[in-house]
């Protein structure tokens, strides 16, 4: 489906070819940040390319669970949920240690709103995913496909955005970004399936092409932690806008931030959803220890599972925390896989995890209802036979750190000033996660990419007006 990577390149104060279209706005990307971005132009009335590698636009939104946070929404509200902008941010930014930048935190927080707002009354479909909390949220309040699925999402919103009269032009591997001496997008190259490179320019770009975690050289660059991650998100994610951001000398941010996932299935290759975590489950490793307190959040727990022995994980829970995750696709396809493990007592439960029952034994003694344990966890409940287990390792799932950006997604240079007609948002720009693993809070990358493909539209269609 995808096409070999070209080289990303950055072409200098040259004209662009002789008869070279043009039009308002060029996105480079058509995953969800893309594809709200090219939507909300359309709803002010902007004609806009979006540029898309693959033959169908799906990038990493469509592998995610299409969990999307948001506050004050419409849907919120008619359900009786209290929430607040104010209260997202203030999570958003614990969750990062206060390393978030807040103002950016906080375009976002009112962007993804309005965006989901304005996709409900087109007929997505959202509802908010219930029954637990991810760590840090403080409410109900990820959006969601009734299907509970990033590829659900990904279908309905490339629907709505042919409908609107987005142009989606698919297999066109952006490579080259033609720039004139005054740092102004004059627009850009693109690679077709027969090899030719063809030209478009713009009034505006939007990088809307994620980040690096699928470039292995920069993963063991920035992020060496994560260099023996399986990496789940789209092959798409080849650091191209850092590379044109190093070329343009452009700032870049939280370079060491990334989204892990402790809890990915092996050799399966599925998630299991952190929720059988914060309702009980525990994660032991292969000597029947557990090792950190897992309701910490899943992000960092990929650090944890990575440093225990053959970098594996046992995820362990009972009778009711299946029925929880079955009500989740990806465990579906987890169980469906094979993953699923079940012993009836401790001593099957050590057997097929293959270490000491005494151990094990004592692991499960310490889950009691109100209890403290040593790493600062508290049980609301024991788990009882019979046992259910799920061999996991650490995942790399999408990358935080990118082009610095602005509140008003524009990419600043590296002395932060703004480029006069280039934004990023979604993963190819600085996230709101602070730095390394745990400052990732759930839905802060779809909240970078909605939102933020939101907001960078909206100042776009402004800028674009005043011109
Ligand atoms: C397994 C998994 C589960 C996740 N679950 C969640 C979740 O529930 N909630 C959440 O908030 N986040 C989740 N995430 C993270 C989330 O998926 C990403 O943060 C988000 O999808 C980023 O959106 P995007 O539009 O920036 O990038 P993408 O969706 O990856 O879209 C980028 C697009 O750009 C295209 N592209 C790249 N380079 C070029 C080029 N040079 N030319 C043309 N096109 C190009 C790609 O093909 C792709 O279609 C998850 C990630 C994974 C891997």
């Amino acid at each position: 489906m995808s096409k070999p990577s070209a080289l990303p390149t950055v072409v200098r104060a040259q004209a662009m070819p002789e008869g070279t279209m043009a039009v308002p706005v060029v996105i480079v990307g058509g995953g969800s940040c893309g594809l709200t971005a090219g939507i909300a132009l359309r709803e002010a009335g902007l004609d806009c390319v979006v540029l898309e590698r693959d033959a169908t636009p799906t990038g990493s939104t469509a592998l995610s669970s299409g969990f999307i946070p948001a506050a004050q929404t419409r849907l919120q509200k008619s359900l009786g949920i209290a929430d607040t902008y104010e209260l997202l941010v203030e999570d958003v930014m614990n969750k990062a240690h206060g390393q978030a930048p807040r103002p950016l935190v906080r375009a976002y927080v009112h962007a993804v709103t309005e965006a989901i707002d304005v996709l409900e009354s087109k007929g997505l479909p959202f509802e908010i995913v219930d029954g637990f909390l991810y760590p840090g949220h403080s409410v109900l309040r990820m959006h969601t496909m009734p299907e509970k699925t990033g590829a659900t999402f990904m279908t309905r919103l490339e629907k709505l955005a042919q409908q609107d009269g987005v142009d989606i032009l698919t297999e066109a591997l952006v490579t080259e970004l033609w720039v004139d001496a005054q740092d102004r997008i004059l627009g850009v190259g693109y690679r077709r399936p027969d090899g030719q490179l063809e030209h478009l320019g713009c009034q505006c770009l939007l990088l809307a092409c994620n980040g690096f975690g699928g470039n292995p050289q920069m993963v063991s660059e920035l992020l060496p932690e994560m260099v023996q991650a399986v990496f789940a998100g789209h092959q798409g994610n080849d650091g191209t806008a850092i590379v044109w951001g190093r070329q343009l000398g452009l700032g870049m941010a939280d370079m060491d931030a990334y989204q892990g996932h402790g809890s990915w299935a092996m050799p399966h290759n599925a998630l299991v959803t952190w929720a059988f975590i914060m309702e009980g489950g525990v994660q032991v490793n292969a000597l029947g220890r557990r090792f950190n307190d897992e309701t910490g959040g899943y992000s960092e727990a990929a650090v944890h599972v990575l440093a225990q022995p053959g970098a594996i994980a046992w995820n362990v829970f009972d009778g009711p925390l299946l029925e929880l995750l079955r009500g989740f696709p990806d465990f579906r396809d987890a169980e469906a896989a094979g993953a699923l493990r079940t012993a009836s007592d401790v001593a099957g439960l050590a057997a097929l995890i293959g270490c000491d029952e005494p151990t094990l034994q004592a692991t499960l003694d310490e889950i009691a209802p109100g209890h403290t344990d040593s790493m600062g966890r508290t049980f609301k409940r024991a788990l009882t036979a019979p046992y259910h287990a799920i061999k996991v390792t650490g995942a790399l799932f999408h990358t935080q750190g990118g082009l610095d950006i602005d509140t008003e997604a524009r990419v600043l240079r590296s002395d932060g000033t703004p480029m006069p007609n280039l934004f990023a948002a979604g993963g190819a720009a600085r996230g709101v996660s602070g730095r390394g693993a745990d400052g990732y809070m759930a839905g802060n990358g779809l909240l970078s990419a909605v939102g933020g493909g939101w907001l960078a539209a909206g100042v776009m269609a402004s800028q674009l007006k005043q011109a």
